[in-house]
Formats: structure tokens, sequence, C-alpha cells
């Protein structure tokens, strides 16, 4: 497919390529719609295997925060970015800087935030060159959106498990997790503080280990992770990760977890897992914790506040969960229409004009 081809499949409104060879940077910026506001999403950095792989990367993130946002009732639009780099080697500050002086062109249609790669430390250089950053440390930012995301992940967990089994309880089930990062580490706590038996795997193992002590989960290979049997599989790393040759392989009834863009294709993956008998839990809802709290810097931050609207996305989740049996439609599309119901509704309120004007001059 042809670039514009690709970039209008999705519905996006601008794609912005970003390029300072003196600093090293290589970015792209993409924001997908701008129906409920100004577009909200984090940069990833990340070690792609092309530019294309970064692109379609970056297209889809910032569509699924279009829906996102749409679907958890914030007020924002969809947007997403990637730096092309290696987090562990290339990070310093003025590539940082150089990526801030980029946001800041777009005056305020594109705010970003964390994802994975980047850090606080990242958006306070990010900060030194514009102010449509979110997620930062000190009075008044966020900070990590990971522990709210988190728990938003778990209280997905705990609607499905109810949906699922009848009680909203994970106690006693056999939980996998995929990935030992922020959001992980956080959603393990709460999982083994609920009882669940967890398993844990990264591929840098490490980092599985030390998650590992912490919680009191047990460690498993980065390659055991689809057939080891659970009751729950939780992805908390990648997104792509359903795809022909693993959904064959879960051993679970119900995914759930923090990851973006789970299914490697929406509808055919969903469909698979749908056959298999396998809940599927929409990614980009039980994950939008991470979006309630950087939304809530706009209107000053208050955790314990954000921590109640994410503990809410029992009830989202719930709600989908509901749809999807009684129109006997996949859980994703469930969402897919909540989410675009809303966008369609907005969008047709903000067509009314509410300004002032200007006539001959006056
Ligand atoms: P992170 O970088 O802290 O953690 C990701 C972890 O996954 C890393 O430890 C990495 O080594 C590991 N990993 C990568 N590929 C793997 C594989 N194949 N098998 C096992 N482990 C693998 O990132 P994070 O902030 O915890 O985010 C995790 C996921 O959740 C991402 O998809 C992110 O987009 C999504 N998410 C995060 C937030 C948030 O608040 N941080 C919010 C919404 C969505």
């Amino acid at each position: 497919m042809e670039f514009f081809d690709v970039v209008n499949s999705m519905g996006h409104e601008q794609v912005v390529l970003c390029s300072d060879p003196v600093t090293g940077l290589r970015a792209i910026i993409c924001i997908h719609n701008t129906s409920l506001g100004p577009a909200l999403g984090g940069t990833r950095m990340w070690k792609y295997e092309s530019d294309q792989a970064a692109l379609t990367d970056a297209l889809r993130l910032s569509r699924g925060m279009t829906y996102k946002a749409a679907v958890s009732g914030v007020n924002l639009g969809g947007g997403k970015a990637v730096i092309l780099g290696d987090p562990r080697t290339d990070k310093n500050e003025t590539l940082f800087r150089a990526y801030g002086r980029m946001v800041e062109t777009l005056r305020g249609r594109y705010i970003t935030a964390e994802d994975v790669g980047t850090s606080v430390r990242d958006m306070e250089w990010i900060r030194m060159e514009t102010k449509y950053v979110t997620g930062v440390g000190g009075p008044g930012g966020s900070g990590d959106p990971s522990p709210v995301t988190a728990l938003g992940v778990f209280s997905g967990m705990l609607a499905s498990a109810k949906k699922m089994w009848g009680a909203d309880t994970l106690s006693g089930k056999k939980i996998v997790v995929q990935g030992a990062g922020n959001v992980a580490s956080y959603l393990i706590s709460h999982l083994t503080d609920a009882g669940a038996t967890v398993y844990v795997s990264d591929i840098y193992e490490e980092k599985a280990v030390n998650v590992a002590k912490k919680t009191g989960a047990s460690v498993i290979k980065a390659s055991d992770v689809f057939t080891t049997k659970c009751d729950i599989f939780s992805p908390n790393a990648l997104g792509g990760i359903l795809d022909d040759d693993v959904i064959p392989q879960l051993t679970c009834s119900i995914v759930c977890g923090g990851a973006n863009n789970q299914l490697k294709s929406e509808q055919k993956h969903a469909q698979m897992l749908h056959e298999r008998g396998i809940m599927y839990a929409p990614d980009y809802v039980v994950n939008s914790g991470g979006l309630m709290n950087v939304a809530s810097e706009v209107d000053g931050y208050e955790q314990s506040k954000v921590m109640r609207q994410a503990e809410g996305i029992y009830d989202i989740t719930m709600n989908i969960l509901n749809i999807s049996a009684d129109r006997n439609i996949l859980t994703i599309d469930a969402s897919n229409a909540i989410a675009e119901e809303r966008l369609a509704k907005l969008r047709h309120v903000h067509g009314t004009y509410v300004g002032s004007p200007t006539i001959r001059g006056v």
C-alpha cells in the first residue's frame, strides 16, 4: 500500500516525521483524531526492525488512544509518537530536547507522556522545550502512570473473572504475566495480594527475578509464556503478540493485560480467541488508567481521585462484556461501538459554532 493509503485507511488526521541528524533524533508523531480534544498519548522509544515497523506501531498506537479516550470518558483525542532508537544506549538530553521542540511546533495539537522505553526524566527534558507534556515529576505532575494503569488492569481483570466464573475474586487463580516492567510489577503486587498464583517472564530475566522477589511470583522462561497452564494470561510487554501461532497454544480462559495492541490483527485474532472460548478484555479499555492519570494533570492532579477513576474500569469492562454477550458480538466490537458512538455524538456537538464572528474587521 502507498504511504497515504496506509494513513487514510486508519483515519489519521496528521503524521509528522521528525528528523535532526545533529542530535540523532528520528521520531514519528501520529495524530489520529481530535474530535474530543487535543491528541494525547505517550512517546515510545524502541529499536525497531525498520522505519516501516516504527510507522505501523505509531499509527496503530495513536488510533488506539482515540478509542481509549472515547470509551473511558476522557475528553482528549488520540495521538502517539515513537522515537527510533535503543532506550538502553541512545538516550541523552539533547535528543529529548530536540524532540520536545518538535512537539512544541504542533502548539498543543499533540500532548506527550511516557511510554515503553521512556521515563519521567525524559519527560522532564522534553518539558524544557514545550509545555505540552504530561507525566512529569514534582508539584502538579502526575509522574509515573504505571500504578494507576496497573490498578485499572486489575479492576478489568476482576470484572472479567466475575463474568467468566461468577465471582469477582482472583483467589486461587493461576495467572501468567508477560513482561516484568513498570505496569507488570504493580499489577503482580495486586494479584498476589488477591491470592492469585502468578508466573512472570521477561526477555531480561533479571527483571522478572526482581519482580518475583518483591511480590512472591514465580519466574518462567519468556519462551514458556504461552504454553504454561493458567486461568488468565496477562500481556504486559509489547503489542501484536496474539497471532495465528500463539492463540492455538493458549491454555487460559481470559486474556487481560496492560500491553497496547495485543491482537496482531484486531478482527481476525479477536475472532480466533472467541472461537477458542477465551474471553478477551479489550486492551485499550483495561489499560486506560494510564491515560486517566496523565489527563488529570490538565485539571490539577490528585492521585486518590484518579485511583477511584481507574477502579471504575471494572464497570466499563463489565458493560462491554455484557453488551458482547447480549448482542453476541466480539468484546472488541462492543468496545469499539461504544467509543465510536461517543466520538460521533461529540463530533456533532462540537459542530455547533460558538465563536465570535468578525464582520468587516469589527
Ligand atoms: P516497560 O518498558 O516498563 O515494560 C515492558 C517490559 O516488557 C520490559 O521489561 C521488557 O523487557 C519486556 N518485554 C518486551 N518484550 C517481551 C517479551 N517478548 N517477553 C517478555 N517480556 C518482554 O513498559 P510498561 O510501562 O510496563 O508498559 C507495558 C505495556 O503496557 C506496553 O505495551 C505499554 O504500551 C502498555 N501501557 C503502559 C502504560 C503505563 O502506564 N506505563 C499505560 C497503558 C499501556
